[in-house]
């Protein structure tokens, strides 16, 4: 079977689905591999680097003829028309927000895999690109966020004078938040934390974090362990805390997210406005609406004096290590379906079951409910 990795065309995506180590492992399981030339030339992959290890660096319409296609973005209308009939698919795919894209993939009876759909159990966590992008835009949010802060992140004692360590502020303490929390301790930085969750408190504190508790109590841990909606009564409680621990803070990074919702709007543009000047948010859940009423999703910009970042391409920033995690995830998924000379789908497997969205053109997108244990 063959294998093809596309460039991506997105406008600022520089990751690549499969990097060279991975296409290694691939070759040896006897895929062949084909990759569009300069699939990986943004992430720092140039084309040799791929040849070297036994892919083939072809054009658009050969990578698309290959059997399984590997990306990263869902296709855009313009990639449409490269897929062949009858391929599988796997990348991101979100099919809630991409009905209309399924509709004509079916009608070329692809099998498509979403990798947003994987299920978050543990043995799928080799595959989960969700966990694994999500820790590097973690991570770049604290590194944006020092590169527009104007002060140390770390405290200094020195001849010329004292310096405070930066106040960080981390909202939200999933996969994400938790990467930004190390990330800011590993800087120096005081680091606190909220999260609806109560069971993110004894990681938070063994980064060396502190923890916020609210006094208003309600449980946060919905089905799975995912976060639930919060009451209005709760939320109301919740910005005002949260609007207290802005206000003396250098640094918010806020990244609370509901599966399936909006983001939770928690700190208020009144508290923006009492921020000290230069200070900076980081907005992670700018895509899904924000967690600061101020912020702009997909833009650097300055409101009240403090610097907001609506960025929704952080781990695009990283485009090497992204890819590599990525191309780990995608790679790993791939071989669980099957070898070259044993793919095949079988629907009793739950991650497979879940991550399907279609089969030859069906739809099997969303799964049955799994079991109540
Ligand atoms: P997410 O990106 O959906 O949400 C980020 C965080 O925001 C969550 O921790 C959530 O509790 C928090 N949040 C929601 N509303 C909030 C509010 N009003 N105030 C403050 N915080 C709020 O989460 P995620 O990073 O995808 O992880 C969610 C869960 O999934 C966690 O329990 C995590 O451990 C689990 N998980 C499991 C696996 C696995 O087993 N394979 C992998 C990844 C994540």
């Amino acid at each position: 079977l063959s294998v093809g990795v596309p460039k991506e065309i997105w406008q600022d995506e520089r990751r690549v689905a499969i990097v060279p180590a991975v296409v290694s492992k691939l070759v040896k399981k006897g895929f062949t591999v084909n990759v569009e030339e300069n699939a990986g030339t943004l992430a720092n992959f140039p084309n040799k680097t791929y040849e070297e290890v036994g892919a083939k660096i072809t054009s658009v319409k050969d990578t698309y003829g290959s059997n399984i296609i590997l990306k990263v973005r869902p296709l855009a209308e313009s990639e449409l028309q490269n897929v062949n009939e009858e391929s599988t698919l796997i990348s991101f795919f979100y099919p809630a927000q991409n009905q209309a894209l399924i509709q004509k993939l079916a009608a070329k009876k692809v099998n498509a895999f979403a990798m947003d759909c994987i299920p978050r159990i543990s043995r799928a966590q080799v595959f989960d690109a969700l966990s694994s992008m999500a820790n590097v835009a973690g991570y770049r949010a604290v590194i944006e966020a020092a590169a527009h802060f104007p002060r140390f992140f770390s405290g200094q004692m020195t001849a010329a004078g004292r310096v405070p360590p930066c106040r960080v502020l981390v909202v939200g303490g999933g996969v994400a938040g938790l990467a930004a929390a190390a990330q800011a301790r590993c800087m120096g930085a005081a680091v606190r934390a909220f999260d609806t969750r109560p069971a993110v408190r004894e990681q938070i504190e063994s980064l060396g974090a502190q923890f916020i508790t609210m006094e208003v109590k309600e449980e946060g841990a919905g089905a799975g362990g995912y976060a639930k909606e919060m009451s209005e009564e709760f939320l109301q409680a919740e910005r005002a805390l949260l609007g207290r621990e802005a206000r003396s803070s250098d640094v918010v990074i806020s990244t609370a997210l509901i599966p399936g919702k909006p983001a939770p709007l928690l700190i208020l543009e009144d508290a923006v406005k009492d921020m000290a000047p230069g200070s900076v948010i980081v907005d992670l859940a700018a895509e899904m609406g924000g967690n600061v009423q101020t912020t702009t999703k997909g833009k650097v910009t300055r409101v009240h004096d403090v610097t907001h970042i609506g960025l929704t391409d952080l781990p695009s920033r990283m485009p090497a290590h992204a890819s590599t995690l990525y191309a780990n995830n995608i790679s790993a998924f791939l071989l669980s379906l099957g070898t070259n000379d044993h793919f095949h789908i079988n629907l009793e497997d739950e991650v497979t079951r879940g991550a399907i969205v279609l089969k030859a053109g069906e739809l099997l997108w969303p799964p049955p409910p799994a079991p109540v244990a």
